[in-house]
């Protein structure tokens, strides 16, 4: 009974539609299937292909062919919604860069590829009088800048996302210290705000904690090291990168 089960849930999984192209391939492989067996009766029984198999054939195709679009279209329709669903569940959405549980799960991914790279944790300094001063809509903007200079320093391949409200991360996999210190300095800003219809400006800068990755280390534990350095970074007056190194905190 439970080896049906077993073969059962085989068969089904086997026929489930995945994607568009797994409908196409799907359906083209039954009708072949179907016809191939009527083709070997036919032949069997006549030893040779009758014009009614032809017309009968014909028949099944053309029978065959709405259901076959009617799936198609409904698993292309799915698809889209999946993936919208999944870009919606892992996207911050003011800054289009990947979220928090994007990060996490791309730079834990990134990590078991290799045991070197740096992670930086990036936060915006004084940000708080930002949105006490201008509002909360150039807030967002300067959010919106933070990430576009993130994407202009960054290479394809750095992993990065914003991890909290005006906190952001960055992981460098296979990056040196002296090439992920050049890289921090940039993050570190400033960074200019046009407001007002371009009439005003402001400018920030952020500070920046960092660590290199650790034989057998975490994301997790790797995320509270540069946490640590960020703090420091803080403390020694903002606008800064600090390298968090063998239990010792200093600037970079
Ligand atoms: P520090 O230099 O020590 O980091 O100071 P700070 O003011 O940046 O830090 P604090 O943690 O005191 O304040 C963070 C502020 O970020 C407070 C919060 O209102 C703002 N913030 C968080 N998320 C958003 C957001 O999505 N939009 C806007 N406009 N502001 C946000
Ligand atoms: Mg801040
Ligand atoms: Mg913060």
């Amino acid at each position: 009974m439970e080896k049906n089960g077993v073969f059962f849930g085989l068969i089904v999984s086997l026929l489930a539609i995945r994607s568009p192209r797994d409908a196409i391939a799907k359906g083209l492989g039954f009708f072949l299937a179907i016809n191939s067996v009527a083709l070997a009766i036919e032949l069997a029984l006549n030893g040779q292909l009758s014009m009614s198999f032809w017309v009968n054939t014909l028949a099944t195709l053309l029978t065959a062919l709405p259901f076959m679009v009617l799936v198609f279209a409904v698993v292309t329709r799915l698809d889209r919604l999946q993936q919208r669903l999944v870009e919606l569940a892992t996207t911050d959405m003011l800054t289009g860069l990947p979220n928090r549980r994007a990060f996490l799960s791309q730079g834990a991914a990134a990590l078991s590829r290799s045991d070197r790279g740096v992670l930086f944790i990036i936060d915006a300094d004084h940000f708080k009088t930002i949105n006490d001063k201008y509002g909360h809509a150039v807030g967002d903007l300067c959010l919106q800048a933070i990430a576009d200079h993130l994407r202009r320093v960054l290479r394809t391949g750095d992993v990065v996302g914003r991890v909290g409200g005006e906190e952001f991360a960055a992981y460098l996999p296979d990056a040196r210290v002296e090439h992920a210190t050049e890289i921090g300095q940039r993050l570190t800003g400033a960074i200019e705000v046009q407001i007002e219809g371009g009439g005003v400006s402001l400018s920030f800068t952020m500070s920046v904690g960092a660590a290199e990755t650790r034989p057998d280390g975490t994301l997790e534990h790797l995320l509270k090291l540069a946490d640590m350095a960020l703090y420091q970074a803080k403390r020694d007056g903002r606008a800064r990168l600090v390298f968090w190194r063998d239990g010792v905190d200093h600037a970079a």
